[in-house]
């Protein structure tokens, strides 16, 4: 007779997560509507009408949030590295030469991906933290012969937002070389024109600028990208994150693997929201929100991490004194305030986020004042009633959404 092993220890959920809810104001995931939320709660077959009719819906949504009229948009049961990882590898393969525009730990997550499956890969990087310039992108494809370029809209590792990205891309429709555009903490929050700005593959995940679920996530692919995956001579070394074969399930209405029912559902909610808000509406609030947040930080007498001119809106960044540890800043503002920020990859930064939901007026008002009770705890001499003023003058002058 086989012993089976006694069963762990009966713990409830509920002794292990927050007996309150904790606002989730760092790099993601963010706080999700209440209609995304009910709609993760729903699992139906993942075939038949009712899962047809969805997804049909959030292909026609995803094009209006990627601002593609390209028939090639699909949905990815994973993360948005998932997305990533399925970009990489199938528009590349051994043989072929792709350039990384490098800002960070995610622009750089594409060449590790490219060099594991035997891409030549060529980093461009800078020493200091700032966007490329088209001239930069230029001289690199002066001295090399590349099929793919690839970059992030934001980095939110350190928050740059790529000011450039629109020329780059066009410049790289014109010379025939494919772009691959990370846009997971921007897409719907930062203006993107997929189709106009002439990009190839564009990439977003749940949990960020769409205010979804993690775990599901959306990328689109032009006819130019799609094509080259129709002719590739290799087989593509991936099943899961096979475009071609996702199409059973994104085009065809048959199976290709068990699709994220709730996640799919929860996506469509999310995506719905957005078109009622309208692109240019959200557009608009997240540039206020997060301009109001960045005026309270200043106002309290922090520096922000990246220049203004191209300071990532969607994930601020902000400088700390080496005398503060982050752990601790961070671990007060949520046993005080239950409000989660970020810290950062190794850099002398914290991050506080701007993405989807977190853009609205009672949660910036409590993050702002969270974040300068916890300096003031460390012995961080802030101003907090003049960067609450801020805060509160600017959302005053530009109402955006309070709740
Ligand atoms: C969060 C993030 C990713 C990775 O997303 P996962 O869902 O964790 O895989 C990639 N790129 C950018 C710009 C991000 O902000």
């Amino acid at each position: 007779m086989s012993q089976t092993l006694p069963p762990p220890e009966n713990i409830p959920l509920s002794d292990i997560l927050p007996d309150r809810p904790i606002l989730l104001m760092g790099a993601g995931p963010v706080p999700i509507p209440h209609a995304v939320a009910q709609a993760n709660g729903v699992v139906i077959n993942h075939l038949g009408s009712a899962m047809d009719a969805v997804v049909a819906r959030v292909k026609e949504m995803a094009r209006y949030v990627f601002q593609t009229k390209s028939e090639h948009v699909l949905g990815i049961s994973g993360p948005a590295s998932a997305g990533m990882e399925m970009a990489i590898t199938s528009v590349l393969w051994p043989g072929r030469k792709v350039l990384i525009l490098k800002n960070g730990t995610f622009s750089n997550r594409f060449a590790e991906m490219a060099e594991a499956i035997g891409a030549e890969v060529d980093i461009l990087e800078h020493d200091q933290h700032r966007p490329f310039t088209l001239e930069e992108v230029k001289q690199a494809l002066s001295e090399n012969a590349y099929d793919v370029v690839t970059m992030a809209q934001g980095e939110t590792s350190c928050g740059i937002e790529n000011i450039h990205l629109e020329e780059i891309t066009k410049y790289l429709k014109k010379e025939n070389i494919l772009s691959i555009v990370d846009a997971v903490c921007t897409l719907s929050c930062l203006p993107f024109y997929m189709d106009e700005w002439g990009i190839d593959i564009a990439i977003t995940g749940g949990q960020k600028g769409l205010s979804s679920i993690p775990g599901v996530s959306l990328i689109a692919f032009s006819e130019h990208a799609w094509n080259t995956i129709e002719n590739r001579k290799t087989k593509i070394p991936q099943w899961v994150l096979n475009p071609l074969k996702a199409t059973r399930f994104w085009h065809h209405k048959e199976y290709h693997y068990t699709a994220p029912v709730p996640g799919i559902l929860a996506l469509h909610e999310a995506l719905r929201l957005i078109t009622i808000e309208t692109l240019e509406k959200r557009y608009q609030r997240h540039y206020k929100s997060s301009k109001a947040i960045q005026l309270g930080l200043e106002a309290m007498g922090l520096e922000l991490y990246i220049p203004e001119e191209y300071r990532l809106k969607t994930v601020i960044a902000i400088s700390l004194p080496e005398t503060i540890d982050s752990y601790k800043l961070r671990q007060y503002m949520i046993d005080q305030h239950r409000v989660d920020i970020s810290g950062a990859f190794g850099l002398p930064i914290v991050r506080i986020g701007q993405m989807g939901d977190q853009c609205l007026e009672v949660n910036s008002l409590r993050t702002l004042y969270a974040f300068g009770s916890a300096c003031s705890h460390l012995g961080l001499k802030v101003k907090i009633s003049e960067g609450m003023v801020a805060l509160e003058n600017y959302l005053k002058t530009s109402r955006i959404r309070r709740f």
